[in-house]
């Protein structure tokens, strides 16, 4: 993702709190003990339209604060959770903050449309998880429900868990969103397995943009042709200068997120923000 490298347990092997080191297998057993007891939260990153800034959707992220350690990467929490057996109960979390905050945010602004949660291919299989976001989602009629999958994430899934996904979402009106695409190798043979509604240009590209602007504005104006010839739309991830926002725009993108825009915030801190937009 963004944020390069998961981090692992191993790279906070030096970090220190008020209480003195933390040892990775503190650092995980905390983190356990803060999914198990529900005490993770949820962030919102705005999804805007680069012609002119305007918000048109939120992409929910989960966020973990302890007290002694701080503020622990997402990309940590999803691995410790995978390890531990604790990713349902992760993402259900996750879904139920999404959806108490997009109702927040959206009788802020209306215009703010899309939600987007991030999953585990996998995951379509969590019978109890899925009828839970499915519940959410009926619920929510207003609200379009975008389904995200990393390019990493199909990179493991059966073909048996990809017909489930397409029939899942379609079945419940979720569009399908593959994230982080352009990050892999096997990019191309994702986009032939997976009838995404929404492509999210990974942070590589579009830095590329800034250090490759030809080859790399080609390779996008390519992907903006196949992705009319497919039905998809594209978004751009990790725009941080006004430079890249122009690049994109003329290279035919005309959705993004970033820190140019907006970085992740509460619920409570992007209603303000929207306020003062
Ligand atoms: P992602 O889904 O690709 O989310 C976008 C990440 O890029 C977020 O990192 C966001 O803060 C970061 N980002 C956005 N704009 C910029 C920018 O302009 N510059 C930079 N440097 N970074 C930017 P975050 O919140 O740290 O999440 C990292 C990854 O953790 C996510 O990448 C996603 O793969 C995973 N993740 C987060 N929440 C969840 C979750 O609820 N479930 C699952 N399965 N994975 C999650
Ligand atoms: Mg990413
Ligand atoms: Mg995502
Ligand atoms: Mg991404």
């Amino acid at each position: 993702s963004t944020a390069g490298t998961p981090a692992r347990p191993s790279d906070w092997s030096n970090a220190t709190s008020a209480r003195g080191v933390i040892t990775p297998s503190d650092l995980e057993s905390q983190v356990r003990h803060g999914i198990e007891a529900g005490q993770l939260s949820v962030w919102f990153q705005p999804t805007v339209r680069l012609a002119d800034a305007k918000v048109i959707g939120v992409e929910a992220l989960v966020r973990y604060r302890d007290d002694h350690i701080g503020d622990v990467p997402p990309q940590l929490i999803v691995d410790v959770a995978n390890r531990t057996g604790l990713l349902s109960r992760l993402t259900e979390q996750v879904v139920r903050g999404a959806f108490a905050g997009i109702e927040r945010i959206r009788r802020a602004d209306p215009e703010v449309a899309s939600l987007n949660v991030n999953f585990e291919a996998g995951q379509v299989l969590d019978q109890a998880l899925m009828d839970v976001l499915a519940e959410h989602v009926e619920a929510h009629p207003d609200v379009s429900f975008v389904f995200e999958l990393s390019e990493r994430s199909l990179d493991q899934a059966t073909d048996d868990v990809l017909e489930r996904l397409v029939a899942f979402t379609r079945d419940h009106g979720m569009m399908l969103a593959l994230d982080d695409f352009g990050k892999a190798f096997s990019s191309v043979n994702s986009l032939v397995r997976f009838p995404a509604n929404l492509l999210k240009l990974d942070k590589s590209l579009t830095d590329y943009l800034a250090t490759q602007p030809e080859r790399a504005g080609q390779l996008i104006t390519g992907l903006t042709h196949l992705a009319r010839t497919m039905s998809f739309t594209i978004s751009a991830e990790g725009i941080e200068t006004p430079g890249q926002r122009g690049r994109l725009q003329r290279v035919g993108v005309r959705y993004g997120q970033g820190f140019l825009f907006s970085r992740p915030k509460s619920a409570d801190r992007l209603i303000d923000w929207l306020g003062a937009h």
